[in-house]
């Protein structure tokens, strides 16, 4: 292929509940995997030494696939996609951004591209994903999407794909988005100085915009925690038990997006208080430095109970209400459910965890009282 250089793609796949839809025929996912699927087949029929990777956002972002040049392990891979809730785009792409400055340091000379497919349509994304964008520009990503559905207007995606010299097209029925992915997988074309010799001269300047929020267990791994079938044990205090809150993994553990590692969301609070070159709340996997990020709420929580832990502090003592919502303000919570991930309706009564502010369903709430007797996502008892 003449002068191309070999390419490494995120492939980023929007994960959050819309994707049931359907109005594409079976559904929204399917046909965004079978265009994923056409895009890995072309892209390996093009170059033998192209890879691929594959992540979702939802309620939470993911890696699915780490890089390959093997489609079978990437449709092998499609099994493991979950889906739940509104989905982040910003934190999808902030994953895909760390991913590729990963690679690229790690072997060099290779053209990083991020592919989405996605049914985001917000116009305007706020100052996250401004930055986000202007950083992916920076350092020489190519951001091509598909966008399931006409958005109508002019969504921050398309000038994003333009700012990046990447490909926008949204796709009206399930045959045109189905057969897209092949279209997508032709070789860019880099411009000017090449990627790896920016990143050589001045290391990019991977700010806190980038570090993703460290993924809660899913419903399978908590069952197996919870029944003690897994133990995890957090690679910063190597315990099971947080040292923090006393805790057991199921309730103050979460994983590294992007290496897997178990790691206690206090741990991690008191490592990002610790690393002086990142914000408060942001911090290095210390297995695979990808930049990672606690709820600036847990680091306000922990600065307000800053007493030092012994053995002699039980955990009832940490404790918390919970309080019902009222009904005429459910419409106006704009997270999901920290137990099922759902949103939240007016049929169903809502109530928040006093210590850290989460949301849950009454039946959520239950279930969660019932099985650990505390706060899935602080970690408190519920008194
Ligand atoms: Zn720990
Ligand atoms: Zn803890
Ligand atoms: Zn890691
Ligand atoms: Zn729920
Ligand atoms: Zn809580």
């Amino acid at each position: 292929m003449g002068d191309f250089s070999i390419e490494d793609t995120c492939i980023l796949l929007d994960a959050s509940r819309s994707m049931m839809r359907r109005d594409f025929k079976p559904s929204r996912l399917v046909v965004a995997l079978k265009t994923i699927k056409k895009f890995v087949e072309q892209k390996i029929a093009i170059d033998p030494k192209d890879r691929t990777c594959l992540a979702t956002y939802g309620s939470k972002t993911q890696k699915i696939c780490d890089f390959t040049n093997d489609p079978a392990t990437m449709i092998e891979s499609f099994r493991n996609i979950e889906i739940s809730g509104q989905g982040e785009i910003e934190e999808g792409f902030a994953f895909a951004i760390q991913q590729l400055v990963k690679e690229i340091r790690k072997i060099g000379g290779k053209v990083p591209r991020i592919f989405v497919v996605t049914d985001e349509r917000r116009i305007d994304m706020g100052d996250r994903m401004d930055k986000i964008g202007k950083l992916a520009k920076g350092l020489g990503i190519f951001i091509d999407v598909a966008q399931i559905g006409n958005p109508k207007k002019e969504t921050y995606l398309k000038q994003l794909s333009h700012l990046t010299s990447g490909e926008y097209a949204y796709f009206n029925n399930e045959k045109a988005l189905g057969n897209a992915g092949t279209g997508y997988a032709s070789k860019k074309q880099s411009q000017g100085e090449s990627y790896v010799a920016k990143i050589e001269k001045k290391p990019p300047p991977l700010v806190s915009e980038v570090a993703v929020e460290l993924r809660k267990p899913n419903l399978g791994e908590l069952k197996d925690l919870m029944r003690g079938i897994k133990i995890e044990k957090c690679q910063i205090c190597y315990q099971e038990k947080c040292p923090k809150c006393s805790a057991h993994f199921f309730s103050c553990g979460r994983y590294c997006p992007s290496c897997g590692r178990p790691i206690h969301m206090h741990c991690a609070t008191m490592w990002a208080q610790k690393s002086p070159e990142t914000a408060e709340n942001v911090f290095r996997c210390p297995n695979c430095y990808f930049l990672l990020r606690v709820p600036k709420s847990v680091v306000k929580l922990m600065n307000q109970n800053a007493e030092p832990v012994t053995n002699n502090t039980p955990a009832q003592e940490k404790t918390t209400k919970m309080m019902r919502v009222p009904d005429a303000t459910i419409a106006n919570i704009d997270e999901s459910c920290g137990g099922c991930h759902n949103i939240f309706t007016k049929d169903q009564p809502v109530f928040r965890c006093q210590a850290c502010g989460v949301h849950y369903h009454e039946k959520c709430l239950e279930e969660m009282y019932k099985t650990i007797h505390a706060c899935r996502s602080c970690g408190m008892k519920i008194v």
